[in-house]
This record gives C-alpha cells, structure tokens and sequence, in this order.
C-alpha cells in the first residue's frame, strides 16, 4: 500500500491546482419513457407496462425542478434516460422546451443516458443544437466483446452501441460509458479502462449489480471478487489519466475499502480545496437523500432509482415538499442512527470524517438482497472487529488526515 500512496502523491502534484468551487448540485435522474428497443436482461423497469406521461405533463415537472434548484440557488444535473429516452416522439419537443428555460436561467446542465444503438448521424446532429447544455452522453455496456454483452442485451447491440460512441464523439460530444459489475460479465470488467479508451470516453463508471427487477436473474460477486477488481482498477486507474480516461471512483461503490490510504488522502485534498482530488476522490458514501432524486416514469419519485422506495410523486407534489417530508430521506442523513450490525461498531460510519466515505454501504444492495436499507452492505469485506483491520485503518488515518 505504501507504494500507491506515493504513486498516488506523484499523481496529483503534476496537476496544476485549480481553486476548487464548492458548488452545491440537485440532481435529478429523469425516466421520460418506458418504450426501450431493447429487453436486456438485467433491467430495473422488470415489468411491461407503459406509464408515459403527456408532453405537457412533463414540461410542468421540469418547471418544478427549476423552480426547486433556483429557490435553493444550487447548480442542477438533469439527466435524461427512459427505456431508451429517445424513443418518446415528442424527445425533441422536450429538449426545445428545456433549453428555452436553460437560456433563460443557465443553472442546470442536462446529459442523456442511453443504450446508444439509436444514435444515428440524424438524431448526432439534432442533438448539437442544445450544446452546450446538454454536456454528454452516457452508454451503458454489459462487457468488452459482443459474446458477454449482447448476452444481456440481444444480437447486434455491442456493435451499434459502439458505433453511437463513434457518432457521438465525430459530433463533438462528450461521452462516458456505465458498466453494471455481476458474476457473468467479471472477467471483462478488467479491461474495461482499455475499452475506454478505445471508445475515446472521458469517464468509465462501474456499479455493482443491484439484486431488483431483472437484476434478480443475475448473480451478484462474492466480496472477495468486489475487492480484487476494485484493487486492480484502483492500481490501473492512473495510466488512464494521462489518456483521458477517467475511472468515476468518487462514487457510492466501496471503492475505497481496498484502498484506504488513497481514500484517505484524496479526502483530506478534497477537503483543501483542490479540484482534482474531487474529481478523483476514491469512493463516497452513497448521497442518497443529500443531494438529488430519481423520477420515474409515471412521476413517482425515489431517493435514487436503483433503490425504489417510493416517496412521492412529483405530479401531484414539489421537489420542495418530497425532500423534506419524506421520513425515509431523513433517516439517510442521519445513517449513523439508523444503521445495523456491524456497520454500528464501524470507523467508516462512526467517525465524522471517515463516514464520508462509507456510512453502511450502498442501501440499494441491501435492499436487494434483504428488504432492509439499513441492514450491511452484504459485498463491503471490512471486518470492523478485526484488530488489524482497524489498526490499517487508523494508521493511516493519524499519517495522513492528522
Ligand atoms: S461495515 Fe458498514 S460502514 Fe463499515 S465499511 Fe462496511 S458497509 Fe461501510
Ligand atoms: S442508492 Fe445509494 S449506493 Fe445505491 S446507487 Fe443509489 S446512490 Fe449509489
């Protein structure tokens, strides 16, 4: 471990400082439409039915987010995905009306998530008109070769996948690709940073399978698979850099476990005020009930939407009301509360500074797996009872963060 820390602190001092902004975001995950071309495997939306909302519904939903980020006066993400999001007939006469409102007020950013299979040179250069605020796309890849991701995803989707990253990026686009982690696809998930950057992405962005809808077909990796991938990623990460390719470690998926002087230090540098080390922060607590929501397709609202507990319904109701009437958004801010077993007697949830990173795992999976968003996160391998475990972890907390 020693010898990452100082790759890692030879990383960061050939980076030229930038102050770092201490923006405050709402983000919002928007399912626009059911309608999907594709039946992959593992979807979350695991039933048939089609529960689209009229244009003019949405439209009013979207005044009530900026209504919401601009009473906070926080910066907004929006990002746009279904089913596949450009399949509604209307997809265009939404972004007409969102980009109106955003020339009006540029406090938002809006991003599609996509299967990427539908992006043609047509639909690339329709897209262009609302740069800059649509600032990128994501696709989502099931693994590396056609065998493992069509698997999950049907005959011919890889290809045209790959070809939307092509198109995407040929029209100036940024793109970013999202990979969900499960046992059928562990193997490519090495190499996923090589195919980043081939696909030329800015971003890779690992998650680990959630146990819900057509994510129960599937099986979820042991904890000891979870920690060799993440610590070979972790090691690998900063060749990609220098390419561009930057592997979203700053997210709620135990990344730091492996890792925890790295952890460590990209806290404390966060916490000085350096752009970069935000950016590469390895691992956060799950945000959930911190800074956004995710709205179904119907308008029910859940704290994110691999974790779907509803918590109102952004057709009747504000973001205002649901963010602070909802009992359960509440409990998340205070998860060292509510939290059970072992994450109790844990350093990651029971000191301030090292909850940031942890506090119980992602709700999501426990969710999945039991019912119970405060039970443990059954992949997180930190044994909070063994001495020597506690022990790493306060030796490098007193190196680095004292
Ligand atoms: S025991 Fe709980 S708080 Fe500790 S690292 Fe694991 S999931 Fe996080
Ligand atoms: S519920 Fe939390 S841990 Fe799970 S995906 Fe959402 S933000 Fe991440």
């Amino acid at each position: 471990m020693g010898s990452r820390v100082s790759e890692y602190e030879k990383a960061i001092s050939s980076i030229v400082e930038r102050k770092y902004e201490d923006k405050r975001v709402f983000s919002v995950q928007w399912h626009i439409t059911d309608h999907c071309n594709l039946a992959c495997k593992h979807c979350y939306s695991s039933n048939n039915s089609i529960r689209d909302l009229p244009l003019n519904v949405l439209k009013a939903i979207f005044d009530k987010y900026l209504k919401a980020i601009l009473k906070w006066g926080v910066e907004g993400y929006l990002s746009l995905t279904g089913g596949e999001a450009i399949l509604r007939s209307d997809f265009f006469e939404l972004l007409d009306f969102i980009h109106a409102r955003w020339e009006e007020h540029p406090v938002f950013v809006v991003s599609l998530m996509s299967n990427g299979t539908l992006i043609d040179e047509e639909r690339v250069s329709h897209l262009k008109e609302y740069l800059p605020m649509l600032s990128h796309v994501q696709i989502s890849l099931d693994g590396v070769n056609e065998e493992t991701h069509d698997f999950l995803r049907g005959e011919g989707s890889f290809s045209r996948s790959k070809k939307g990253f092509s198109l995407l990026r040929e029209g100036g686009f940024t793109t970013a690709l999202h990979y969900v982690v499960h046992k059928g696809n562990y193997r490519d998930a090495f190499n996923i940073l090589e195919l980043g950057d081939e696909l030329k992405v800015i971003r890779v962005t690992l998650s680990r399978l959630v146990p819900e809808g057509g994510g129960k077909t599937l099986e979820m990796l042991a904890p000891s698979e979870l920690r060799d991938l993440w610590d070979y990623l972790g090691s690998r990460c900063l060749d990609y850099y220098p390419k561009g390719v930057f592997l979203a470690r700053g997210r709620c998926d135990l990344w730091h476990l492996p890792d925890i002087a790295s952890a460590l230090y990209s806290l404390k540098l966060n916490s000085q005020g350096n752009a970069f080390p935000a950016l590469y922060r390895v691992g956060q607590r799950c945000p959930v009930g911190l800074n956004g929501l995710a709205v179904d397709t119907d308008g029910t609202v859940y704290p994110c939407r691999r974790l779907p507990i509803s918590v109102g319904n952004i057709v009747q109701d504000t973001f205002f009301k649901i963010w602070y009437s909802s009992r359960l958004l509440w409990k998340f801010r205070h998860k060292e509360e509510y939290m059970k077993g072992k994450c109790r007697d844990c350093p990651f949830l029971t000191d301030t500074q090292l909850r940031t990173l942890c506090a119980g795992g992602s709700p999501c999976i426990s969710y999945g797996n039991c019912g119970d968003c405060f039970e443990p996160d059954p992949q997180c391998w930190f044994d909070p009872y063994s001495e020597e475990q506690r022990e790493e972890v306060e030796k490098w907390r007193k190196r680095i963060l004292e």
